[in-house]
């Protein structure tokens, strides 16, 4: 499911200024009621019937939300600096692994 819906996104925001984006999920597990004995329950499987009672008449209370949580906007100019930043680490790698090397052989 989460992989059509990033499909489709993809799809939509060709163009706009959220092309490219990556959606996270977090899957909220289902809850049903029985309407019969008032027993909530999480069903296993295809079979939503009541446990207890074996009615059909349920509903769901939860796990139907489809809200969004957050939404993290990254400018270019966050993707450049970012891209420095890397720059900067790599350079003091760098030197840090010459001054080992150095002090090495002597
Ligand atoms: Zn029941």
């Amino acid at each position: 499911m989460d992989e059509s819906v990033q499909f489709y996104w993809d799809f939509v925001s060709q163009g706009t200024s959220a092309e490219g984006a990556r959606l996270h999920f977090r899957r909220v597990p289902v809850e049903m009621h029985c309407l019969d004995c008032d027993e909530r329950y999480r069903p296993g499987g295809e079979d939503l019937s009541c446990p207890r009672c074996d009615g059909a008449r349920v509903r769901v209370v939860a796990g139907e939300e489809f809200h969004l949580e957050a939404i993290d906007v990254e400018t270019a100019e966050d993707v450049a600096a970012r891209a420095v930043a890397d720059v900067d680490a790599v350079g003091q790698s760098t030197v840090r692994d010459d001054g080992s090397a150095n002090e090495g052989p002597s």
